[in-house]
């Protein structure tokens, strides 16, 4: 299964993807103590995009 992963740093979140999954406008703090930064979750038919 595929997890979301920060946009800045690529740490894997605990957020998992599935298949048809459509997201946009989610935002999350990276759990990467050396990061720590927000981005948004943006994902389209299943696949992360950046
Ligand atoms: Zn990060």
């Amino acid at each position: 299964m595929k997890k979301v992963a920060c946009t800045h740093c690529g740490y894997e979140m605990p957020v998992v993807i599935l298949p048809r999954a459509e997201c946009r406008g989610l935002t999350v703090r990276c759990k990467n103590q050396k990061c720590k930064k927000v981005f948004e979750i943006k994902v389209e038919q299943g696949k992360q995009s950046r």
